[in-house]
């Protein structure tokens, strides 16, 4: 574990089945920053499988655990199980259609390291309650010895991490316009989620690509997707379907996203979307 308020929670972990948790740092340096510790600790533990999220912070991470210890890598995966005393795992391609498993060769130095999709998986109950909390090693790999932070800022409040997201509001064509995201921005708000965006908006210059969700863009896995002026295409409904809760609100009745959303609002989004947002901030008293 690690970020700020790592060491409060860890011990927490042990409910969600974990018995030990090692700290590699409690404040709220990037995670490249812990890499040196991560690389000791990995060292230190013989694991069979290291997970971690497909996330940029998880990517990161990876990525010098594998780089730094030259083990194998796989991911991002929808599954892992160990089988006879060996990982094997299976990623899903070409919109879901083929399915590859895959394991490590024999002999090659553990532990794996696994990248899994983000939001994708619940947390396991019942573990043994309280995990056995320790702080890592300080570590010393020598490559990132040589790099210090020289200045951090926050990030285009405009561009989130929608894969941690988990209220998203997207738009779509029915959008209109790069302004036309105002009233989806303000129920994002007061939802505390993320604005989200289909691939013709994003392609009409109205919102960044990093925002676009489906298959060449993000794959998302909020607990509520909220999607205006959204036709509902295939490419689109690939990076949402997962979702907890679709809700749609779109003026044509026969919009494909109808035949999957769990609530599907027919109407004009400019009339639904504020009316919304009112309505949300009138209950929680903002
Ligand atoms: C190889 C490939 C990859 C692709 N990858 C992606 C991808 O990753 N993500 C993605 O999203 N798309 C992707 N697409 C594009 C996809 O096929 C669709 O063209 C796209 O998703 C349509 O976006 P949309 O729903 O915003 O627009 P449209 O299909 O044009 O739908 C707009 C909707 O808005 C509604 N509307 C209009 N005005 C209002 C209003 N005032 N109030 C309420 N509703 C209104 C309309 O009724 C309509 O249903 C890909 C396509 C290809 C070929």
């Amino acid at each position: 574990a690690y970020g700020s308020g790592a060491a409060d929670d860890a011990a927490s972990l042990g409910a969600h089945g974990a018995s030990r948790v090692i700290i590699l740092g409690d404040d709220d340096r990037p995670a490249i920053a812990h890499a040196p510790a991560a690389v000791a600790a990995v060292r230190d533990v013989g694991a069979l499988a290291l997970l971690a999220p497909a996330t940029p912070n998880g990517r990161d991470l990876a990525a010098a655990l594998v780089g730094s210890l030259h083990l194998p890598a796989f991911g991002p995966v929808r599954a892992a199980r160990v089988v006879d005393g060996v990982l094997e795992t299976e990623q899903a391609t070409l919109q879901g259609s083929v399915v590859t498993t895959s394991r490590p060769v024999e002999g090659v130095a553990t532990p794996s390291v696994v990248l899994v999709l983000a939001n994708t998986f619940t947390p396991g109950e019942g573990g043994t309650g309280s995990a056995d909390v320790s702080r890592g090693p300080i570590g010393t790999e020598s490559a990132f010895g040589k790099v210090t932070v020289a200045e951090s800022h926050p990030a285009d409040a405009k561009v989130v991490n929608l894969e941690e997201a988990t209220v998203i509001v997207a738009g779509g064509r029915g959008v209109g316009g790069e302004e036309g995201f105002g009233p989806l921005r303000d129920l994002a708000a007061a939802l505390g989620g993320a604005v989200g965006a289909s691939r013709a908006a994003a392609d009409a210059g109205w919102i960044p690509y990093q925002l676009q969700i489906g298959q060449t863009g993000k794959v998302v896995k909020p607990s509520l997707y909220i999607g205006a002026g959204i036709s509902g295409a295939i490419q689109h409904r690939v990076g949402m379907q997962t979702a907890e809760h679709v809700v749609a609100i779109n003026r044509d009745p026969d919009a494909p996203i109808g035949e999957f959303a769990d609530l599907f609002v027919v109407g004009d989004l400019f009339k639904i979307v504020p009316a919304l947002t009112d309505e949300i901030r009138r209950r929680s008293g903002a």
